[in-house]
């Protein structure tokens, strides 16, 4: 099946009860025995596993291509399952611009367990190839980063990765089904289906996906399912509901973000538009090479310095000043205010989400917003 048939079908069965065309919403989180005490069904006990959930396992794995999924009930959840997959002791390789939540964990909680973090721009090879020791177990990638909109090249650091024989993450929260990391080579893909997956911006979830059931895989479920983070029947069913029409919101995403971007690279108040699908990003070549679309996330940087970044968040009508991403409403925020201590990039920066409006009403409310910043 191809990733819009997929994303509609994998996984799913007509009730065979009811004929109900939409999986019914299983709510009970217990499944009976009969008799002779053998499970009617699969399922014992719906923290390990429950029909809502199994069919969205099935769905998440089948746009990846992939024969395993396991859902959490957030971003972070699912990024602390892999987490808890190494051992105390082992070296793991973090890029300074990935989602800071997880740099978070790896400071408070996974320092005092024993995993020993070393940082690399992952856009420049050596450097990584220089921070790899005997321990080093797991190479951690998230390209386009946040925010700058760095492209890590995916291929050559699975190659890495695999040639000291550590396990390569992507976090592909940004750009699901547009980029395709396991057909790069990269072990685990992971998602905050809380952004584009579930796309409205009114449920969290996490997800990991692996091409097949290895044993590292099975870590991961084992987490899952006794570490018990996991994601309620309504919010599967939900996510169930989102990933229906992900293809075509992606797209939607992608082209009104080209839009927007284009309009900004040309606006005078604009000192740099971070959107890989510019061609005057600086690995435009390579964005092309591993991305089908360029995602609908972009960065600003304000020639009025932070004072202006403000003015003009203040100013937007049609942008919801707010954090995270992948909704059908556009979002923009000012992210240092956000990441305040760890924040690695210029206070001039605006993040933005691009949603689903018409690109025409975006782009006249930025040109309304610039031009008070300057009246005359
Ligand atoms: C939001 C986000 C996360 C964390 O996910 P939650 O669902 O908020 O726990 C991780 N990585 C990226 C890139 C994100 O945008």
């Amino acid at each position: 099946m191809r990733p819009e048939t997929a994303a509609i079908h994998a996984g799913h069965h007509t009730d065979p009860h009811t004929g109900a065309v939409i999986t019914p919403l299983v709510l009970s989180t217990t499944f009976a025995r009969d008799e002779n005490n053998q499970l009617i069904s699969e399922f014992i006990y719906s923290r390990a596993n429950n029909p809502n959930r199994q069919e969205l396992e099935h769905r998440l794995a089948a746009i990846e291509s992939a024969e395993v999924a396991v859902t959490f009930s957030s971003g972070l959840a699912a990024a602390m399952a892999i987490l808890h997959s190494l051992s105390p002791g082992d070296h793991l390789i973090i890029s300074p611009d990935m989602y800071f939540g997880v740099r978070v964990q790896l400071e408070t909680l996974y320092r005092r367990w024993g995993l020993e973090v070393s940082m690399a721009d992952m856009t420049d090879l050596a450097q990584v190839q220089a921070a790899i020791r005997p321990n080093t177990r797991l190479i951690w990638t998230e390209t386009p980063s946040n925010p700058l909109v760095k492209i890590t090249d995916l291929r050559r650091i699975a190659e890495l990765a695999h040639s000291i024989g550590a396990v390569c993450v992507c976090d592909n929260t940004w750009t699901p089904l547009i980029q395709r990391p396991l057909d790069l080579g990269v072990d685990l893909v992971m998602y905050s289906t809380t952004k584009y997956i579930g796309g409205h911006s009114d449920l969290l979830g996490g997800a990991v996906i692996a091409r097949t059931d290895s044993e590292l895989m099975q870590r991961i479920r084992l987490f899952q399912q006794i570490g018990g983070a996991v994601p309620s029947p309504f919010e599967c069913w939900l996510m169930l509901r989102s990933i229906a029409t992900l293809p075509q919101r992606l797209e939607a995403h992608c082209r009104n973000a080209m839009r927007v971007a284009e309009f900004l690279t040309q606006h005078p108040a604009i000192e740099k538009v971070h959107y890989a699908g510019l061609p005057s990003h600086p690995q435009h070549r390579l964005a092309a090479s591993q991305m089908s679309a360029f995602g609908g996330m972009l960065s600003i940087e304000l020639k009025g310095g932070k004072e202006a970044a403000l003015k003009t968040i203040a100013g937007l009508t049609l942008f919801a000043r707010a954090t995270s991403l992948g909704g059908v409403e556009s979002l923009i925020e000012h992210r240092a205010t956000v990441e305040a201590a760890h924040a690695n990039f210029p206070d001039s920066l605006l993040r933005v989400s691009i949603g689903l409006e018409h690109p025409d009403d975006l782009i006249e409310d930025f040109n309304k917003a610039l031009r008070e910043l300057d009246p005359h």
